[in-house]
Order: C-alpha cells, then structure tokens, then sequence
C-alpha cells in the first residue's frame, strides 16, 4: 500500500488542538459546545473530500457515507466510529502537541517537566525508531480519540484517492460525550445504518477487542433498630455494625485490586449509613453472566448470615459482555484481525475490563468491536501516541474495507 501517513499526522496534530472536554453534570446534549467546534470542522472536511450524505444532527452525531464503487454491490454496509470528546478528568484546552522524533529508547521528557518513564511504560520499546506524539506536559494529548477521528478520515481519503481499490459502502459516525457514559444515549442505529461497525478507540497497536465484561450493580440495605444509647442494652440493632460484618466476611473475595485479565471480582464502591439504617453498594464484574449470578448469589447468602431478617439485596444489570453478539458471524471479528495481520502488526486480543461504547452499540443491534488508535495514558498529561500506530491503524482500516468489500451478508 501507497502510505497514507502524512494525512493521518496532519489531521491528528490539528483536531488535538480543538477543545472538547465533555463534563459530567451537563445540561446540554452535547454536554459542551466544544465538541461542536471540533464537528463543524470535520463536516467542513468530509464534504471538501468527498464524502456523501455528511449529516450532524442537534445532538453532535455526524455521519457520512463513502458509496461502494462495485458495480450491483449488495453486500454488508460496515460502520467506521470514534468519539470527538476528550475526558473531563485533565485539562483539555490549548493542547500543543510536542513530536518527539525516531523515539530512541529511554526516557520522554515534556516541555512542562512532567517525564514519561521507559520503566514505568514498557510498551515504549514497541515503538523504537517511531516519532512519538505527547502534549506540553500541562493538558491531555487527546489521542483519546481524536487518534481514531483522524485515521478514519485518512483511510476515506486514501480510498477516495485510489478507486482502484474496491469496496462496498461505508458509513463513518463520530460521536460526543463518550467519556461521560453518554455516547450512544441519542445514536440512531436506524439511521447509521450498518450492519456491522468498529468503534477506533482502543490502545495499544494490534489490539482488537471483541469482550468487555459483564457488569451489574447491587445494594445491600440493612435495618437497624436505634435507641437511645443509655438505654441500648439488648435492644439496639446497629446498621453500621452490620455492614462492617458483611465487608469483613468479604475480605478475600476478589476484588479490583486483587484482580487482572480474566478474572472477575465484587467490589464494595460505595458505603453510607447510620445506626439505624447502613448501606453498602457494590459493582460485580466477570466475563461470564454465570459468574456475575454466582457473585449476586454470594452476597445474599453472607448479607443472610449477617442479618437473616435485617438485609436486603437488590441487584441491577448494567452491560453485557458483547462476545454473544459477535457469535452470530465469525467474520465480525474475524475480518480485524485479519486486518491488522496484513498491515504487518502482530493482534492483541484482550478483553477490555470495561464498557465501551461499541458493547452498548452491540446491544442496540449494531455489532461493535472495539479497534486500536494507538495511544497510551489516556486521561493523563503524559498521554501519548506513536506516529507508526497511527499509521498502522489507517492501514488496518483500507484492509479491513477491502476484506468487507465482496463478502456476503450477515446471517438474518
Ligand atoms: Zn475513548
């Protein structure tokens, strides 16, 4: 393949510049005008290349369509995604992004001072002889995800510039408010209309991510009895008590910080209460929906133990693992990591101990997996970016196309 590099550069140092900090709390849908800042510049830019159909609706969804250039194509619609929001948690105004040229091992040191330790980032060494993108060391880079707006847009423009190469039609969406939970709260799937779509999100090069956790929330209530404390003697239940008995007896569960890769784990995140009334909310995780069932079932029995005719365990689904949705069709995954395969990058499948936006997605009837943009320290002042990922990512992109391009349709 021709190199698509210095398009991908250019468009990423520009739309890291841009604000879009989203903000919890918000009012708004987008939660800030910032990000239709940055949306009226990409609107501006798919039309100038050539885009189809470029539609930004009052909620801050852009999408667009590039046509299949296949003669009586009636094949699968794919779905290109990346998010215009930066996270609320660090600074996101004024970004100057620093090129530190052909990384030679070692440290990184930023304008501010701030250093990113080659000890402390052993995936550094993957990127020997790369240019590496960071911020000043004052705000966030913002490769989160304006790493995935930018290789999107550079894969679309190397197919508009190479007709040659066949592909069927596509459709590209960049999306507000990820960081804040809210990215698919007003996304028409309908509209969008792909059958199948990759969010441009994740981090390290290689990476295809096609598992996310199951995750449920549940709340332990317990009831006290209060009496004034001169007189408490046999007659005083305290909810406090109770509850530091339920986290005690929990001690050795698996907890987040006990945990990694595949295994699940209850987590006591949040605790409020007084004598007479204590509770203790919690967050189950486990890749399969069995062991989140078994982790809810573990709490009711140790909340009996505790208090058999004082507790009360309510549980609440949140997400599903989106690996079931991906079941129907072993292309959906099959066809990225066949793409990065041929960009010459080594896959990386890991599950993601989260959510994304492409698990909801998956859930709302849009197969989702989740891609590598390249960055690293996301929602840090030492985030940073190697140009090859960047790199790496538009290529996967054009092979991922061409992949697509004749297959048949998706069952159902
Ligand atoms: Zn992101």
């Amino acid at each position: 393949m021709q190199q698509p590099q210095p398009e991908v550069l250019d468009r990423f140092l520009r739309y890291v510049q841009v604000d879009t900090q989203s903000q919890e709390g918000s009012e708004s849908f987008p939660s800030t005008p910032g990000q239709f800042d940055l949306l009226w510049l990409l609107e501006g830019e798919m039309r100038a290349m050539g885009i189809q159909d470029v539609e930004l609706d009052e909620h801050g969804y852009l999408f667009g369509t590039l046509p299949e250039n296949i003669p009586d194509w009636d094949g699968v619609v794919i779905g290109l995604l990346a998010h215009v929001d930066t996270s609320p948690d660090v600074n996101g105004k004024d970004v100057k992004p620093v090129i530190h040229p052909a990384y030679a091992g070692g440290d990184l040191e930023l304008p501010s001072g701030l250093r990113i330790e080659a000890a402390q980032n052993p995936k550094l060494a993957l990127y020997l002889g790369s240019d590496i993108i960071t911020s000043d060391g004052t705000t966030l880079l913002g490769a989160d995800d304006k790493a995935g707006v930018a290789e999107i847009l550079a894969a679309l423009s190397y197919l508009l510039a190479h007709p040659e190469i066949p592909h069927g039609r596509i459709r590209i969406g960049f999306t507000p408010d990820e960081e804040i939970g809210e990215g698919t709260r007003f996304f028409d799937v309908a509209r969008f209309g792909a059958q199948v779509a990759y969010t441009m999100d994740g981090g390290t090069i290689g990476e295809v991510e096609a598992e996310n956790f199951n995750a449920a929330s549940a709340t332990v209530t317990f009831k006290g009895v209060n009496v004034h404390p001169g007189y408490a003697k046999d007659k005083m239940v305290n909810a406090i008590r109770l509850a530091a008995k339920l986290l005690t007896r929990l001690e050795h569960d698996p907890a987040p910080e006990t945990t990694e890769a595949r295994e699940g784990y209850l987590h006591p995140q949040a605790l409020s209460g007084d004598v007479e009334k204590a509770t203790v909310r919690f967050l189950l995780r486990d890749f399969e929906w069995e062991g989140i069932e078994r982790r809810a079932e573990r709490l009711r029995e140790v909340a009996r133990e505790v208090a058999p005719d004082a507790s009360e365990v309510e549980v609440k689904e949140s997400y599903r693992n989106m690996r079931e949705r991906f079941a129907q069709d072993p292309r959906i995954v099959g066809f990225a990591v066949e793409a990065v395969r041929m960009a010459g990058v080594e896959p990386r499948q890991n599950p993601i101990r989260g959510g994304t936006d492409g698990a909801r997605l998956s859930f709302m009837g849009l197969p989702c997996p989740n891609l590598f943009a390249g960055g690293e320290l996301f929602h840090s002042k030492q985030e940073w970016i190697p140009l090859l990922a960047l790199e790496k990512a538009v290529e996967t992109l054009v092979h991922l196309v061409g992949l697509w391009a004749r297959a048949e349709k998706l069952p159902g």
